[in-house]
């Protein structure tokens, strides 16, 4: 294949061995400046995610703005303290030397992104780029073309195109990108093609983080609060309708209380959107193969809830369904819409092995009083991440690490995790030019190895 961006590559190369982006001065002020253009740019902001999702400026604040320049506060308040030189402890064998930490940057940073949460999905690993000093290439996603745009115009009036750069396109131009040598690259997207972005980057061993997808289980109890509960997973399910990678997926709910939670849940979805659904503010199903792809799986199982959709604005209702199986096509792929679908289980042990037929998820959200049943779901369900009483919020505290585990992705990032990510901590053992212990040199006497035992045990 063409190279086609080896010029852009070249010259992020070129400049990165510049050593400019590595001083503390220059990514702070690199931080500064996104902070002031994300503001400058905020009505477009709205405006893009308004024609790409149909979101509100309240969601788009709330889910992509917000977090962002939350994230750029958080860095600039610790980016001091990240970038010390550490010094750490030696060991006998190396009297009288020094050990030290220095963190460097890998260099050339390649991040893709998805269309769900298009915004903050190319901020929130960018920031962690430029604090950690390295020089980075952002492919958003064609699916969420405006958005994508306003994020290029932000990107090229703000940076040079050396430093920073943002290239738009699809299949195409993503793969001609993994066809380059970059340092680093930082995927989210589906498992699919996290799988086509590991065997591009294995080809130059390049390190790499995947922030894929799954289906993430709700498991409510009976000891839990029943209406928080149904409010709170409504409210999971309702944001970006559905198309966020932690939404609660499915339910696991014991036998005695789902009919309280079914009517629970109506009465938060009423409250959420009044009478006509599909007249207010909820974000639309990104396009007509995601829509045409949840209208099928409606077909699964029996609708208990919503259920109303409306083709021309490519809307759907939330939706519980119930008498799902295994073998139902909802249950065999991750939803990303507005549709629940309800199992019931009679003991927690149930529970936590339907939660295993699948691959370990993003997330898992437990509702539950039940100190043991928490503690038995958390000892025996494996998943990236999640909450007790509570849905999505894990990802608000950027002193959380965010991410996978197996087939949901593996990796993290968001506050200090994300320097971590993007930065390579590189152990220098310093000696003194005045002393030379000689036991590590032949001739090796018996003495000499009664030494080296003692030393080395
Ligand atoms: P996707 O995998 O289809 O696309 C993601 C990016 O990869 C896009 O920029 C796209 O252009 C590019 N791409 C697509 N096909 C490619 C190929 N063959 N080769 C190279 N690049 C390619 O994902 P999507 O539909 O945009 O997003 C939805 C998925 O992302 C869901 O599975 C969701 O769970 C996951 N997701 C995960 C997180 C997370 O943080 N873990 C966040 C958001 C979304």
């Amino acid at each position: 294949m063409i190279k086609l961006f080896n010029k852009l590559i070249s010259s992020q190369k070129k400049f990165f061995h510049t050593g400019v982006t590595r001083s503390y001065d220059f990514r702070i002020k690199a931080l500064d400046s996104l902070q002031k253009s994300i503001l400058k740019f905020e009505s477009s902001i709205y405006k893009a995610l308004e024609k790409d999702l149909n979101k509100s400026a309240a969601e788009t604040y709330l889910t992509e703005i917000g977090i962002a320049l939350n994230e750029i506060s958080f860095h600039k308040r610790h980016l001091k303290k990240w970038m010390k030189i550490k010094k750490v402890k030696s060991s006998l064998a190396q009297f009288p030397g020094k050990n030290y930490i220095y963190s460097e940057p890998y260099g050339l940073v390649l991040i893709i992104a998805p269309w769900n949460y298009p915004f903050h999905l190319c901020l929130l690993p960018l920031i962690g780029a430029i604090s950690s000093g390295n020089t980075v290439v952002i492919k958003p996603s064609e699916h969420s073309a405006q958005s994508s745009s306003v994020i290029a115009e932000i990107i090229s009036s703000t940076f040079k195109s050396e430093y920073i750069s943002v290239v738009q396109g699809s299949v195409d131009e993503s793969t001609a990108l993994l066809e380059e040598n970059f340092d680093y690259i930082f995927f989210t997207g589906s498992t699919q093609v996290g799988r086509i972005v590991m065997g591009a980057a294995s080809k130059n061993l390049t390190p790499l983080t995947l922030e894929l997808g799954g289906k993430s289980p709700v498991i409510i109890d009976s000891s839990a609060n029943i209406s928080l509960a149904a409010k709170k997973v409504a409210f999971g399910k309702i944001i970006n309708a559905g198309q966020t990678c932690v939404a609660p997926d499915y339910l696991l709910i014991e036998e005695s209380i789902e009919k309280q939670f079914i009517t629970q849940f109506e009465t938060a979805v009423n409250k959420f959107f009044f009478e006509d659904k599909s007249k207010d503010a909820m974000v639309r199903i990104v396009n007509k193969k995601h829509y045409n792809r949840l209208k099928n799986l409606l077909k699964d199982g029996d609708i208990v809830f919503g259920g109303k959709f409306n083709d021309d604005e490519n809307f759907i209702e939330p939706t519980l369904i119930k008498n799902v199986t295994l073998k139902s096509a909802i249950m065999k792929e991750e939803i990303f819409g507005p549709l629940l679908p309800i199992i019931t289980y009679s003991n927690i042990e149930e529970a936590i092995e339907y939660v295993r037929n699948f691959n370990k998820p993003l997330s898992l959200y437990i509702f539950s009083q039940s100190k043991e049943n928490i503690d038995r779901i958390l000892k025996n369900c494996s998943f990236g991440g999640g909450c007790i009483n509570d849905v999505l919020m894990q990802l608000t505290n950027p002193n959380l690490p965010f991410g996978g585990i197996g087939s949901s992705g593996f990796g993290s990032y968001h506050g200090k995790k994300s320097f971590d990510t993007f930065t390579h901590y590189k152990s220098i053992f310093k000696q003194s030019g005045f002393f030379d212990m000689p036991l590590r040199y032949p001739p090796y006497s018996e003495n000499k190895l009664k030494l080296i035992k003692k030393i080395l045990k």
